[in-house]
């Protein structure tokens, strides 16, 4: 992810990442009390165009205050911080991983300081190209009554982490998690879509993280026609789908072949995945939502 010459944003500088370092006391550190964001920039044909950069900063801000982490940061500030970031470390298309960490404090109190590191790598789509095979997990997503699960907190993945590596440690790509009542409800790390008689599904907002990919998915899906219904699913309604897919800021859209050993019969070149997946790429290369909306 970085090397002796990798630069990041920290606390209001660019620094050299190597000589840069975190108190072993952090609150974050012990706790998983912090928070963070994944954002990707992409070479488009007028330069290099963070997408939704005031969205994801929003979210980063949002998270904090739903888990009362102060935001001292103005969102323009850290989205021209973040350019110059790019440009310092020379990378057009990247994947950018702001995150905003406690200081010390062994309590399980407020904290009390906070600190922003931003740093970027070049990533490719983090699930690849390929059409995926998952599973339904044995755990399931954090009750939204014991966290805040749309706020994107560090400690909520160690969820994550658990059922990525179980799905993996039983052969498959990825998995996909319900909520506590037995709904699907979305990847470690991405959000769900399936189709089904020419419409397409996806877990509403509530259980899950609300994904930026997902709000653009919905976004596009109103400009190409495709008739979109948000609600709570069965896993045997997913089972029963023609095609499905994941999205996510840094999986982007990738097409899901089978779950559970059950391959979907529409094949991806044909669904309103793939549709959706050259669309999202056509946005992101062209940026047009973003520059609207920055
Ligand atoms: N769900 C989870 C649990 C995630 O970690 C992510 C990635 N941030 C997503 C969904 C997709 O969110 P986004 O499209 O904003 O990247």
């Amino acid at each position: 992810y970085y090397n002796e010459n990798t630069i990041l944003y920290y606390n209001g500088k660019f620094k050299n990442a190597s000589k840069v370092s975190t108190d072993l006391y952090g609150q974050t550190l012990h706790y998983g009390y912090g928070v963070f964001e994944g954002i990707r920039a992409y070479k488009t044909s007028s330069g290099t165009k963070i997408f939704k950069a005031r969205e994801h900063y929003e979210r980063l801000k949002k998270s904090c205050e739903l888990i009362q982490i102060p935001f001292p940061y103005d969102i323009e500030e850290l989205t021209q911080k973040t350019y110059e970031l790019l440009a310092l470390n020379h990378f057009s298309d990247a994947y950018i991983r702001p995150i905003i960490y406690c200081d010390p404090n062994m309590s399980l109190t407020k904290p009390n300081g906070v600190n922003i590191m931003i740093c970027a790598w070049e990533w490719g789509a983090y699930l690849g190209d390929n059409l995926l095979n998952i599973f339904i997990s044995s755990y399931c997503r954090p009750h939204p009554k014991s966290i805040k699960i749309e706020a994107k907190v560090c400690g909520h993945y160690i969820n994550s982490i658990l059922a990525t590596s179980e799905a993996k440690n039983n052969g498959y790509d990825e998995a996909l998690l319900l909520d506590s009542d037995g709904f699907i409800a979305e990847g470690p790390g991405a959000n769900l879509f399936f189709e089904k008689d020419g419409e397409l599904y996806t877990p509403q907002l509530g259980n899950i993280l609300p994904g930026i990919t997902r709000a653009t998915i919905i976004e596009l899906c109103q400009d190409l026609g495709i008739k979109l219904n948000q609600g709570l699913y069965k896993p045997h309604t997913l089972k029963n789908a023609d095609a499905a897919f994941y999205c996510g800021t840094a999986a982007e859209v990738v097409g899901i072949k089978s779950i559970n050993k059950q391959n979907f019969p529409l094949e991806w070149k044909d669904s309103l995945g793939k549709k959706l997946q050259t669309a999202y790429k056509n946005l992101v290369l062209k940026n047009e939502l973003s520059t609207q909306t920055n």
